[in-house]
């Protein structure tokens, strides 16, 4: 393949216009559902924990999702061209469909509901629409959903689990050849009552739950975006209330709620971002050990990893610098929406 160059001027501004026209990088208020196709669960809690800053995409992965956002519209309108009703947002809301759970800490995006699918009995279904290169197409064809793709066939479980409904339409589209591919599956309850068991686990926890390898060149492991903290002695690079040691995930009907310990209150979503300066790092984000603490003070004292002394307090304990000191990148700005 001949390679471009990425001194096209063009191709550049193209790239630019998709990164700007997707927005600021957000993290995700809770824990997505379509992050639990991994077996690690710490991953998605230090993700629900927001252990890094969100994560910013180049234009050319702002313009793959833009590909497989249309692949979407594509299917779901050929759906309803094929006799289904088929519902994609809201009524209520005008917002796409969303789903809640465990005391609405997990969270999904539906991309539709439909009624009368050719070849299904009477009943509104769940529809999950996903593009594949040729790759990803034979080895889907070849080992079946939930062995090829285990994030999608939990997403298509799950979404069954939240809405009540017994089957999901996961339809496929090959970004090839634009062949379609239908795969109808039935609800799981066992599965579903494990997987939502683990993601209770993940929630109601302060410690950062078990490593699914020690291995560093696990496969999992490997493209984690939390290896450098899981495993790389990193610090956090984030002091909001997520990572703080005062506060609680609490359970919510609609959305999960966070309440700070030492001020006794609630804390929407920019009070979570901007934090403040009782703020003390959850131990479990701190790479090393804990050796003293002075509850007077309000601090903390460490031996970190790498041989230094970190102590964690408010700056009139500790001084601004050693505030400042800590290589932490906090920037809630960037944190702008909820993908979920
Ligand atoms: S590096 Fe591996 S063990 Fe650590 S969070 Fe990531 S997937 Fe889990
Ligand atoms: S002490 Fe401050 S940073 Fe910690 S949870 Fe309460 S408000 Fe957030």
């Amino acid at each position: 393949m001949v390679e471009i160059p990425d001194t096209d001027p063009v191709a550049n501004k193209i790239y630019d216009y998709s990164q700007a026209k997707r927005g600021e990088p957000y993290g995700s208020i809770g824990i997505s559902l379509s992050m639990l196709g991994s077996d690690c669960n710490r991953a998605p809690f230090y993700a629900f924990r927001w252990a890094t800053p969100p994560k910013q995409f180049d234009g050319k992965m702002c313009r793959l999702f833009e590909t497989g956002e249309i692949h979407e519209e594509r299917l779901l309108e050929g759906l309803a061209g094929a006799g289904a009703t088929v519902i994609t947002h809201d009524p209520d809301t005008g917002r796409q469909m969303r789903v809640r759970g465990v005391g609405g800490h997990a969270r999904g995006l539906l991309d539709g509901v439909a009624h009368n699918v050719p070849g299904i009995d009477d009943q509104w279904v769940v529809v999950e629409c996903k593009s594949h290169n040729q790759k990803s197409w034979d080895a889907l064809i070849k080992k079946g959903l939930k062995e090829h793709k285990p994030e999608h066939f939990i997403q298509c479980q799950s979404y069954m689990h939240l809405t009540g409904y017994k089957k999901c339409l996961y339809l496929a589209v090959n970004k090839n050849t634009d062949a379609v591919m239908s795969i109808v599956i039935d609800y799981d309850q066992g599965f579903c009552e494990h997987l939502f068991n683990r993601v209770e686990s993940i929630v109601y926890t302060d410690d950062a739950p078990s490593r699914v390898s020690d291995d560093p060149d696990f496969w999992s492991c490997r493209f984690c975006d939390y290896k450098n903290i899981c495993k790389g002695g990193e610090f956090v690079q984030t002091r909001s209330c997520r990572t703080c040691i005062h506060v609680t995930p609490l359970a919510h009907k609609d959305y999960g709620s966070w309440q700070c310990e030492k001020h006794s209150k609630p804390l929407n979503r920019d009070e979570q971002l901007a934090g403040c300066e009782g703020h003390l790092f959850n131990p479990c984000f701190v790479p090393g050990e804990q050796i003293d603490a002075d509850p007077d003070a309000g601090t903390i004292t460490y031996a970190l990893d790498n041989g230094e002394t970190f102590i964690d307090g408010p700056p009139e304990a500790v001084g601004e610098d050693e505030k400042a000191g800590r290589d932490i990148t906090d920037n809630p700005e960037n944190r702008g929406g909820d993908n979920a």
